[in-house]
């Protein structure tokens, strides 16, 4: 039988655990629960006041707290992550991928002298284990079985809901962990404006914007500055994360009209990203598949097109309005800002 420790941290202030870590642990209650494993929750954070959380749960808990393993840094999440996989001696390490821990965690696995798969979408409650994980740009979903314990599986943010329970104060089994040598210093956090970063991967709701924002409008003209003021704003006021068709990110190198915010990591499709949320909605795009096969995770698809006969229309979105995106958008922003205020 399977002993599972999930690998969680807690946020920038301490006083929870991340997303990513609660649905690392929803994706271990459901194993735990199906299968009889022993489940172990071990915790990195400055303090113990995010454990509460997880009282509902049932499980073992231990912890490496300490201002020292407040924020990332290599020596001490690794150092950290090493001490609570001796602590629980598991077969299986759940580990929540966000940046933090998905640094670490192949060398924690190594000097566990286990082994360590990637990208991990789903764990089944079969015996042996098996996993899931996309390859090839997500085109090929391959199910992995290994022999080798402990096996270190990073479980893709996204994939499970985030665990929620009742707080309430649990037992927190303190783990020491001897400070390693610590060469990096954390002076703070730079991350920067929201308008800035234009790429939201935990939003709502994805806003795609096609090449026909930079191409001529019914009066001959083209009007990019007015297309980008347009964007900025619908993603000011929603919070929502910014995708491009190819030819719209392609076009800067052409000489053509660009969206200056726009770039190549942008792109959603076939050669570009696959992301994930909730809702997307694509305007000036006519929809062509190598560009809505990176939709496939969207889960409510709306898209804006002058072209009644764009692939959006032939069954790729739910709801597509066959109309001008600059005067609906222009009509949405108004909306959005009146609401705020
Ligand atoms: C091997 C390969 C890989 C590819 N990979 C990708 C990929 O990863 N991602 C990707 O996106 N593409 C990819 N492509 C390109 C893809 O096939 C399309 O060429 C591209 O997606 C077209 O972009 P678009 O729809 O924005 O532009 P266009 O085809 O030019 O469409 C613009 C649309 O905007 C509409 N429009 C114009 N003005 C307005 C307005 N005012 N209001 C509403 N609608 C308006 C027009 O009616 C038109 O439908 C790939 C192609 C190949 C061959």
């Amino acid at each position: 039988m399977e002993t599972i420790l999930v690998l969680t941290h807690t946020d920038e202030p301490g006083a929870a655990l991340t997303k990513a870590s609660l649905e690392a642990v929803t994706a271990a209650r459901s194993l735990s629960e199906q299968t009889n494993a022993s489940l172990t929750i071990g915790i990195v954070g400055p303090g113990t006041a995010a454990a509460d959380s997880l009282a509902s749960l049932g499980a073992r808990i231990l912890a490496v707290n300490g201002e020292a393993f407040a924020q990332a840094r290599y020596a001490t999440d690794a150092a950290a992550c090493e001490a609570l996989c001796h602590a629980a001696q598991p077969t299986l390490v759940i580990v929540a991928a966000g940046s933090r821990f998905a640094r670490v965690a192949a060398g924690v696995a190594y000097r566990m002298g286990g082994c360590i798969d990637t990208h991990i979408t789903s764990i089944g409650a079969d015996v042996p284990v098996r996993v899931t994980r996309w390859f090839y740009r997500q085109r090929i979903e391959a199910t992995l079985t290994r022999t080798s314990r402990p096996w270190f599986l990073l479980l893709d943010a996204g994939t499970h809901a985030a665990f929620s329970g009742a707080p309430a104060p649990v037992n927190v089994e303190q783990v020491a962990v001897p400070l390693p040598a610590l060469r990096t210093t954390v002076v703070g956090l730079r991350a920067p404006a929201q308008d800035a970063q234009t790429i939201r991967p935990d939003a709502q709701l994805l806003f795609v914007a096609g090449a026909g924002w930079t191409k001529k409008q019914p009066d001959g003209q083209i009007h990019a500055a007015e297309a980008g003021t347009i964007i900025l704003d619908f993603l000011h006021n929603t919070g929502a994360s910014l995708g491009s068709s190819k030819s719209l990110v392609d076009q800067g190198g052409e000489g053509e009209p660009v969206l200056p915010f726009l770039t190549h990591m942008n792109q959603v499709g076939q050669t570009g990203s696959t992301p994930r949320h909730a809702k997307g909605l694509s305007t000036c795009c006519h929809g062509e598949e190598p560009h809505v096969v990176g939709w496939r995770f969207i889960g409510e698809r709306r898209a804006i097109s002058l072209d009644p006969n764009c692939g959006w229309t032939r069954g790729k979105a739910d709801v597509v309005y066959v109309a001008d995106a600059f005067k609906v958008m222009q009509k949405v922003n108004e909306l959005l800002a009146s609401s705020k205020t």
